[in-house]
């Protein structure tokens, strides 16, 4: 059974269709890139993921099961994770602490749990040695992967990032991006990364690309395939 299946999803604002029937199968341990122009309707389609926003139609089944009218928070129960451009942690509280939170309000552990878990997921992205520091005074790369560890530490199944990578440097965009994937094949959490910054670098990594333009995918397979799609090359050209 896939993990993630996205069916023919509508999103519409007004008038304009964000996603325009757009079908998705994700499966276990597979890193998969969405790549696509500004506006293609990326995060649009992890708003539909994630519960962020009910689609007008189609369905998302997670492990078989129709999550389509289920909100957010009890997605993230369910093991979907989410892990943010722009991370906002509470500052005041140390590293550990605000993994912790993650842990227990999305990961459902109590306290002992939560701490193991928080505790495990710093060591992963190696931020354990920062675990007593304020969160307001880590550099913007260490909150990036502060905020991988407060989604790992939830426990998910599926972890969705938005541009993590933006105001990264390109050695720091190449280390998130094969922890990322190094969490899917390690611990077989699936994860689909929306991907601007670096695109062809990023995306060469992953096991899948799917290439969104004006709410469609355009173009899906094995990044040396989708990436030299006609359609995606007259995409990026502009034309
Ligand atoms: P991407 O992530 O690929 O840049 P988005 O999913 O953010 O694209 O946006 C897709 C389209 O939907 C864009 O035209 C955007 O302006 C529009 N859009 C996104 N969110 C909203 C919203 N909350 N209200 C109105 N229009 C929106």
């Amino acid at each position: 059974m896939k993990l993630l299946v996205v069916e023919n999803v509508v999103k519409k604002f007004g008038g304009l269709r964000a996603l325009d029937g757009v079908s998705l199968e994700i499966d276990r341990g597979e890193f998969v890139a969405v790549v696509g122009p500004n506006g293609s309707g990326k995060t649009t389609l992890l708003n539909v993921i994630n519960g962020v926003y009910k689609p007008d139609e189609g369905r998302v089944l997670f492990e078989g099961r129709d999550v389509t009218k289920l909100p957010a928070y009890k997605r993230a129960a369910l093991g979907i994770a989410r892990a943010f451009q722009v991370p906002r942690p509470f500052p005041d509280l140390t590293v550990l602490e605000n993994v912790v939170v993650g842990a227990i309000f999305n990961g459902g552990y109590d306290k002992r749990r939560a701490f193991e878990a928080a505790e495990e997921a710093l060591r992963y992205v190696k931020l354990y040695e920062k675990r007593n520091q304020l969160a307001g005074k880590l550099t913007f790369n260490e909150l990036r992967l502060l905020e991988l560890a407060r989604a790992l530490a939830s426990n998910p199944k599926l972890l969705l990032m938005d541009e993590v990578m933006a105001g990264l440097s390109p050695t720091e965009i190449d280390e998130m991006v094969r922890l990322v994937k190094r969490l899917a094949e390690e611990r077989g959490i699936a994860a689909i990364s929306l991907v601007e910054h670096r695109m062809r670098a990023v995306a060469q990594l992953a096991h899948r690309v799917v290439v969104m333009h004006q709410g469609h995918v355009i173009a899906e397979g094995p990044p040396e395939k989708a990436l030299n799609d006609p359609r995606v090359i007259e995409v990026y050209l502009g034309k």
